[in-house]
């Protein structure tokens, strides 16, 4: 499991400020990519070094304004009540106020690793600032501007330091055959539907993954001869009537299957097209660079005019995924899961695929011959070889020089380009450049 990690503090001291520059500082990699929204609740922290965590923005969840008294303000709470670390936000400029310490007498209770963020301490003496809160007895007190990303790294650093030691036994001695799959989207899709479909054909040898708790649930099935792991999504909860405020709760849920799985099939209900929170889904997705089967369920019942509609809006919507196999299925009556496992298969074929470092570079050379770069103020990137950067996705290493002058459209030339000649299907790929050798 990801580890979850809350930030805590009243309004206005800076959460979601602090959630941008820290989802936002250090992944090189990823990209905001056309189409997709982001949320602005929950993200994913990549560290360079360091495990991934969940970072949830709790302030986002209650509410604009309430205090921890709100009813609103459960999601708050549940939040931090599962979170492995809390970051307790506090405003260096306002000082402590009553609200404050209210949120501290409730932390206090909670007894979870907290570190103290004393935040805006942009432009004041931040000695003065951090004394301020020295009566709130905290060994862990770090300073920041998270307006001007100042004390980020150090934060980053801190959290790395405190957040739990990986226990996940379950992905490392995992069996290379079996694929794990993420049943994802928005509820009411039909997610536990095309599960219960699924189990319920093979229930003879779906079996609970041992060590999996209420919190991480896990279903390894064979189908056809061929060994899967069902990573828990919404769709193998037990669907207790939970209330909506809950229900967006299991968003962190949805980011860590995300981040455990290989392939991640985004369920789509065919009659609703493409809404802001399936392109947030799909975002994470995208995110964590895995593999991609897009489904539009509820196919049965429709008029051959209702589906052309259906296909037409999903294609205009996913135009920027169209490496993402589409596959119309009834959970309802169990048709197209055949071909929905078979677009599993060829994702994870591609997402996994293994390449030399000559035919990457051969790829380079001929990509650039039929089509080098633009001139950009009299300079030509030049790519001069290639060598592969690991699987899921397939990532490429580039080097060459004055790369910084390749444009978007170029490295999705590149990109579609290498597509084409490895018959990459069902997953993101990435390119890294690298200037030299
Ligand atoms: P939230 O309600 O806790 O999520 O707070 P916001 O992130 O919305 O920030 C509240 C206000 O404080 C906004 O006007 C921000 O621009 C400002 N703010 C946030 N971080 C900083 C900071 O590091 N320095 C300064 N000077 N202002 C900040
Ligand atoms: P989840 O929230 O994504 O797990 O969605 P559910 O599996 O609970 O399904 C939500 C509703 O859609 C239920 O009433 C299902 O019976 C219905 N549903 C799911 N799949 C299909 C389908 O393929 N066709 C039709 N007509 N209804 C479906």
């Amino acid at each position: 499991m990801l580890p979850l990690v809350a930030l805590v503090g009243r309004p206005n001291v800076g959460k979601s400020t602090l959630f941008n520059a820290l989802t936002r500082s250090r992944d090189a990699l990823v990209h905001d990519e056309p189409g997709v929204t982001r949320d602005r609740n929950y993200g994913v922290c990549r560290l360079l070094e360091g495990r991934p965590f969940v970072l949830v923005d709790t302030g986002g969840i209650a509410g604009e304004d309430e205090g921890l008294a709100g009813a609103t303000a459960r999601q708050s709470r549940a939040a931090a009540e599962e979170a492995d670390l809390v970051l307790f936000i506090v405003d260096g400029r306002e000082g402590s106020s009553a609200l404050d310490d209210d949120i501290l007498r409730w932390l206090r209770k909670l007894a979870k690793p907290t570190l103290l963020v004393v935040n805006k301490t942009d432009g004041i003496d931040v000695r003065t600032a951090l004394a301020e809160f020295a009566r709130y007895g905290f060994s862990d007190v770090l300073a920041v501007s998270s307006a001007h990303r100042t004390g980020i790294d150090a934060l980053l650093a801190r959290v790395a330091a405190l957040l739990p030691e990986t226990g996940s036994a379950e992905t490392l001695d995992d069996d290379p055959e079996r694929i794990r799959i993420a049943f994802v989207g928005r509820p009411n899709v039909g997610k536990s539907t095309l599960v219960n479909r699924i189990l319920g054909e093979e229930r003879m040898i779906a079996s609970e993954v041992p060590g999996t708790t209420r919190d991480s649930i896990a279903v390894d099935l064979e189908r056809d001869g061929r060994k899967y792991r069902l990573i828990d999504t919404a769709g193998l909860r037990r669907r207790a009537r939970v209330e909506e405020a809950v229900e967006k709760f299991s968003a962190v849920k949805t980011l860590q299957a995300i981040e455990q799985c290989q392939v991640a099939v985004l369920m789509l209900d065919a009659s609703e097209g493409v809404t802001d929170q399936d392109a947030t889904v799909l975002g994470a997705v995208l995110d964590a660079g895995r593999a991609l089967v897009v489904v539009l369920n509820k196919w049965d019942g429709r008029s051959d005019y209702e589906r052309q509609q259906a296909e037409a809006l999903a294609a205009r919507k996913l135009g920027f995924v169209d490496w993402a196999e589409r596959v119309r299925i009834s959970a309802l009556h169990g048709s197209g899961l055949r071909e929905l496992f078979r677009a599993i298969h060829r994702a994870h074929a591609s997402a996994t695929r293994t390449f030399s470092t000559s035919e990457v570079t051969r790829a380079v050379e001929a990509a650039y011959a039929a089509n080098p770069p633009p001139v950009v103020r009299g300079h030509v990137a030049k790519l001069r070889f290639a060598h592969p950067g690991g699987e899921s996705p397939p990532t490429f290493i580039v080097h060459g020089s004055r790369l910084k002058t390749l444009s978007g459209s170029y490295q999705r030339y590149l990109e579609n380009f290498f597509r084409k000649r490895f018959k990459l299907v069902g997953t993101p790929i990435r390119f890294v450049f690298r200037e030299g050798n």
